[in-house]
This record gives C-alpha cells, sequence and structure tokens, in this order.
C-alpha cells in the first residue's frame, strides 16, 4: 500500500523565507509577509543586535513585537558574524553558542536553526553546530528546484534554498503550484536591505502578492518544517503499513491511498 506524508491538512506544498543580519529593513519585509499571512525565518547576529554602534541593525526589544508576534522565526547567524570555518574550534564552539545564548535569553524560546555567516562552512563548522545543539542550518547553494528536500538528518545541516530572491521568482511559482510529482517546496532567501540596495521591493511584494491565500500551500517557518518533517519520519508503522503510530507531539498527516489522514498526537491510525 503507499503511504506517505503530505503537509498540514493535506497540503502539497509549503513555502518558506530565510533572511539574514537583522537589517532594520527587515521591518518592511517582515510587515510585507505578515499582511500576506506568511512566514519568514530570520538569522540574527546577537552580536551586533546588542551593539549600539551597529546602527544599521535591528534592536534586541524589537525581536517580539517585528518577529515573534507575527509567527516568524528568530535563528542564529553567528553571534559576530565571523566566517566559522576560519576559527579555531573553541572560537567557533563559542560563537554558535554564544549566538544561541544571547537570542534565547532575548527572546525566552529555544533556538536551534541557524544560517551560515557568508554561507560559508565546512565539514568541521557542521559538526560543531551539531555540538551546540543546532539542527538545520541553510546554505546559499540554490538548488533552483522545488522538489528537493532534505533527505537525511545530516542533510538539515546543510539546507539548500531553491533561490536567492533575485533568481527570477515570479517565474517559479506556476512550475510549484502546478508540479504533481511529490511535496514541493518553494524556498527563498536573501537580506532585506538588498531590495533597499537595489531599490527592487516591487519583486518581493508582487511575489507575496501572487502567492497569498492558496489553499494548496503551507506557509511556515522553517524551523516549522523540521519540527513537521521529522515527526513524519518518526511515525511507527506496522509491516504492511496499515497501523501508524505517532509518538510526537504535533499531528501529521499521511496520504494513503489518495485519501488523507490526520493522525493526532500520540494517536495510532488503522487504515
Ligand atoms: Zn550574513
Amino acid at each position: 500500500m503507499r503511504v506517505g506524508y503530505v503537509f498540514p491538512e493535506g497540503r502539497t506544498r509549503v513555502l518558506t523565507f530565510s533572511y539574514d543580519d537583522g537589517n532594520v529593513a527587515d521591518r518592511r519585509l517582515a510587515d510585507i509577509l505578515t499582511s500576506c499571512g506568511m512566514k519568514g525565518t530570520f538569522n540574527l547576529n546577537a552580536g551586533w543586535l546588542l551593539d549600539d554602534n551597529h546602527k544599521t541593525c535591528i534592536k534586541a526589544d524589537e525581536l517580539q513585537s517585528l518577529y515573534l508576534d507575527k509567527g516568524h522565526e528568530v535563528a542564529c547567524h553567528g553571534f559576530s558574524h565571523p566566517r566559522e570555518e576560519m576559527l579555531l574550534h573553541g572560537a567557533m564552539l563559542n560563537d554558535v553558542l554564544q549566538d544561541r545564548l544571547e537570542l534565547e535569553k532575548i527572546t525566552g524560546q529555544i533556538i536551534k536553526g541557524m544560517a551560515y555567516p557568508f554561507g560559508s562552512y565546512n565539514q568541521d563548522v557542521i559538526d560543531t553546530l551539531a555540538t551546540a545543539g543546532i539542527v538545520y542550518c541553510r546554505t546559499v547553494a540554490s538548488t533552483n528546484s522545488t522538489s528537493l528536500f532534505p533527505a537525511s538528518g545530516k542533510d538539515w545541516l546543510t539546507w539548500n534554498p531553491t533561490c536567492h530572491h533575485n533568481g527570477d521568482i515570479i517565474r517559479r511559482i506556476d512550475p510549484f503550484l502546478t508540479n504533481r510529482y511529490g511535496l514541493q517546496m518553494l524556498y527563498i532567501w536573501g537580506h532585506s536591505y538588498e531590495f533597499d540596495r537595489m531599490d527592487n521591493w516591487e519583486v518581493i511584494e508582487e511575489f507575496c502578492d501572487k502567492m497569498k491565500n492558496r489553499k494548496e500551500v503551507w506557509y511556515a517557518t522553517n524551523m516549522e518544517i523540521y519540527q513537521y518533517v521529522e515527526a513524519c519520519r518518526n511515525l511507527e508503522t506496522s509491516a504492511d503499513c496499515r497501523t501508524i503510530y505517532n509518538p510526537s507531539c504535533q499531528n501529521v498527516f499521511i496520504l494513503a491511498e489518495d485519501k488523507v489522514h490526520e493522525i493526532q498526537p500520540g494517536a495510532t491510525l488503522h487504515i
């Protein structure tokens, strides 16, 4: 029997955003996403947030109202935005942990997502992130695809986005909405200040306007995707897949013989 997972409420597509550096232009970007019912992940450098001399950075006391109250995610981006792979091992671990510690102190949340500063890393950085409790980390390597998904736990730490927002995102809408082969993910990254520099805010405004209110699209943060997919992967099944147990603490949705089933936390489904 064919049994697979689908996104919440049986949706087959997910749209997510990832923006770095916590620039003051995040205010305008977060407002656009919020007004269109979308969610983004904002990767912040606590060392910049807490530095009054860093004038282009948003301030620590804005995190709650700007991001969290609107359902956006705050994630790490290195305490001081270093090239992590250039640091000695202890300094690398300290930078990542310090970013987590300060962002968690400011937000009161558990923060385990990250984007690589400068998009650069090596195996030593990947291993250090795992030690520091980071569960996913975004690269800057575009897949130019909406069908690829991290295949294993390890791959979450080298999570490649679909494209930068200058990657012709309007043209990607139709293929994303019409592709019928498996679950689709459109993952856009960038820096909000680039819209100011290039004077092209209309790109993201038009994109969000065209993509909003789509019943087949799940609008999610990076962490929500990670947690949901992991919950689906951790479902326990009988050998014939007709009995499925959900040991996680969130509802999951599966597709079995063209019918969507919801499995509550701790519940067992018999098909
Ligand atoms: Zn950055």
